[in-house]
């Protein structure tokens, strides 16, 4: 029996973390075949609310032809005495949690970049209207968040009225982004944390702080103050900062304490301005990697929407697999784009002056917030799109991460001589937790750190050929 007698399948929070895959998906909404997709919570006046509510503008689910994608829109219109527009951000994050509660509806990531499917099961069992999920979101919301009076729902399938709701939309996240900036992490005393993300990945723990806004980009230090005010014991709570145990790397005795309670354990020290050592942990809703490039001794950055693959021969979906699920993993940090606008990205690790390649479309995104003289020196697919072009680039242009080549390579010359004395250990990968299968038993270490005497890096590409070079000699 459902949850819901008048809703033909189940709702419950044993569903979320669910996924749908294309061959079990009746319909598709959003995703990354289709450029306009968003949604959007708006605060109103009560009289502008029809309580109850469900529109739906364009074809209806059961008017969709199975197995296709569609532009979508979600907009959840609220009205309550004590609602703030503050409040917006963190409300439209429930939608990823109420949305999922839903038995066989799959929602993936934020704002502009919503992916839905709908599976064939839930379909057939006759989930074939949005107004059963209008029903389900408006009890879900207003039982979760009594602070909401009034709430109507409307869905947007008509490609015609998508399209400039959307870049309307896109104002309006630019619009409360913009509010967020100016204050510093120094100017507070209080984080918040949020665990919302905890049902895909358990041991992911999300600080947001005036100067690190959170990972899916959804959630502002003000959206964070304003959601554990209203609901203390809801996913987003206070986190007292403590003391500053070191303020280039970012670790605050207060977030370590908070981090260790939520993730059970599991996650014991963080270090917010770093994509090494301790880096904050990413679950699956990043809006962005960042990825290390040995080669160069930079970063990439790769956004979610972008279809091709890095610099590095490597697709978004693999660099996030890297870094995703609570893990703190040396070099594959999960960003939002906001936080690339902070002064303290990737603080500890040199900032941009550290990045070396991005897409040409996060890059014009963010473009403003580059240092002037480095803009140019960072290179895009139209400059690079391989290491060989990408290091090419970087000499040509003078990128900063060029003299630290130069650095290396007199380093090496200098102590070749010495090869026989102790080499120093290379960092190669960091682990919560690192199960490890041999001679039929589970070893698990916890909180391992692996170094290395020597790393090579070679691509699978040139060993094939070098071991076709190899047979071929025979
Ligand atoms: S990414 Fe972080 S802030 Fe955003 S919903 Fe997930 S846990 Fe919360």
């Amino acid at each position: 029996m459902s949850m819901f007698e008048d809703i033909p399948v189940e709702v419950g929070v044993i569903y979320e973390g669910e996924r749908i895959r294309r061959k079990d998906m009746q319909i598709e909404l959003g995703g990354p075949d289709v450029k306009e997709k968003f949604e959007l919570a708006r605060v109103k006046k009560p009289e502008e609310i029809e309580d109850g509510k469900t529109t739906i503008i364009g074809p209806d689910i059961k008017d969709m032809e199975a197995e296709k994608s569609y532009p979508f829109g979600l907009l959840i219109e609220v009205a309550g005495a004590k609602l703030e527009p503050e409040l917006e951000g963190v409300i439209e994050r429930r939608i990823h949690a109420y949305c999922n509660f839903i038995e066989g509806f799959m929602h993936l990531n934020q704002r502009y970049d919503i992916w839905l499917r709908l599976s064939k099961k839930s379909f057939q069992k006759g989930l074939n209207s949005f107004e059963y999920i209008g029903k389900v979101l408006q009890r879900l919301f207003k039982s979760e968040l009594p602070i909401i009076e009034k709430m109507q729902v409307t869905f947007i399938t008509n490609p015609e009225k998508v399209k400039p709701l959307y870049n309307e939309a896109l104002e309006i996240y630019e619009t409360r982004d913009a509010k967020a900036r100016g204050l510093k992490d120094e100017e507070v005393d209080k984080f918040y944390g949020c665990v919302l993300c905890q049902s895909f990945a358990p041991t992911h723990v999300c600080v947001i702080t005036p100067q690190r806004y959170s990972n899916c980009g959804a959630i502002s230090w003000f959206d964070g103050r304003a959601a554990a005010s209203v609901d203390p014991k809801g996913p987003v709570f206070t986190i007292e900062k403590g003391e500053m145990v070191d303020p280039v790397k970012g670790e605050f005795s207060g977030v370590n304490e908070a981090v260790k309670k939520k993730s059970l354990g599991e996650i014991t020290k963080v270090w917010l301005y770093t994509a090494f050592g301790y880096p904050h942990t990413s679950c699956g809703c990043f809006e962005g990697v960042a990825f290390f490039i040995p080669e160069v001794d930079g970063f990439g950055i790769l956004h979610r929407g972008y279809k091709d693959t890095a610099v590095n021969g490597l697709p978004f979906s693999t660099l996030a697999d890297s870094t995703a699920g609570g893990r703190q993993i040396d070099g594959f940090h999960g960003v939002s784009i906001e936080y690339m606008r902070s002064q303290k990205f990737l603080q500890a690790d040199n900032g941009w002056k550290r990045v070396v390649w991005m897409p040409k479309e996060v890059k014009e995104r963010v473009k403003s917030f580059i240092p002037t003289e480095l803009v140019d020196k960072i290179a895009t697919e139209e400059q690079a799109k391989t290491i060989d072009e990408l290091k090419a680039f970087l000499k040509e242009r003078g990128h900063p991460v060029v003299s630290s080549w130069k650095e290396e390579a007199v380093a090496v010359e200098e102590t070749a001589p010495l090869e026989s004395e102790e080499a120093p250990l290379i960092p190669v990968a960091t682990a919560s937790t690192l199960p490890i299968t041999a001679g039929g038993f589970k070893i698990i270490l916890k909180d391992a750190k692996i170094y290395a005497k020597k790393v090579i890096i070679r691509s699978e590409k040139s060993e094939k050929t070098r071991k076709g070079e190899g047979s071929a000699k025979k």
